[in-house]
């Protein structure tokens, strides 16, 4: 499937042609579709199948063509496991939205919470970052999520082993469930923890397994 054949705003369909983008790779064919119609996705798909771009492309078409539920709380939260993973998701997600005039903020532990502050009170619509600082910012109240419309975990069984649980359980009660949407990933299904949280933070969610995950 070529991207042009999607229903998409033609900004981030001219974005992804001048990116190099053309054929959707397997995961983002059966994945992008069901996502673009709000449904509640749990993901596994090898590492490499290209799963960023699943999830950022319905999350910027989102931006892009739906009314916002606040003009000041983030519309999308992306969550991952460690700060490498989370900046070069931010940094894809930069590369297909400089362009279009979104503003993204990147929240990761380690780092100076007073920039973050202020990166967050210009209004992001896209707020990318690791679990615990992102805790951290709704226990500051710098950060709220009543207006979310997106929620993505991205490598949620490597959260989890990280420990991450408590903290993803503070994000998903700061973001109102009737009002959101939740796309999970991860390369192993087969866990009792992600069970868990897959039945608290996902609502009748649709499975999309594509061959040994890993
Ligand atoms: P995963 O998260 O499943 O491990 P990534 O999203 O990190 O995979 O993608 C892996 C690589 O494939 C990245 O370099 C990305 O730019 C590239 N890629 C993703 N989708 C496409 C596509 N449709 N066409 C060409 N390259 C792609
Ligand atoms: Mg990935």
């Amino acid at each position: 499937m070529h991207f042009s054949e999607l229903p998409l705003d033609h900004r981030l369909t001219q974005t992804l042609e001048r990116k190099g983008f053309e054929e959707a790779t397997e995961i983002q064919a059966k994945g992008i579709a069901p996502a673009l119609q709000h449904k509640d996705l749990i993901v596994s798909s090898k590492t490499g199948s290209g799963k960023t771009l699943a999830y950022l492309i319905p999350a910027i078409q989102r931006v892009l063509r739906t009314k916002a539920l606040s003009k000041k709380d983030p519309r999308v939260l992306i969550l991952a496991p460690t700060r490498e993973l989370a900046k070069q998701v931010f940094s894809q997600l930069k590369s297909l939205t400089d362009g279009i005039g979104l503003k993204s903020a990147l929240v990761l532990g380690g780092e100076n919470f007073n920039d973050q502050v202020k990166a967050l009170r210009k209004d992001p619509q896209f707020v990318v970052g690791t679990a615990g600082r992102i805790a951290d910012h709704l226990k500051d109240r710098s950060l709220f999520l009543n207006g979310l419309e997106l929620l993505i975990l991205d490598e949620a069984d490597r959260m989890l082993d990280l420990g991450f649980s408590e903290q993803l359980k503070a994000i998903d009660a700061a973001a109102d469930h009737r009002k959101r949407q939740t796309l999970m990933y991860s390369a192993t299904l087969d866990n009792a923890e992600l069970h868990e949280l897959t039945r608290e933070m996902l609502n009748a969610p649709q499975r999309i397994s594509l061959g040994a995950a890993g």
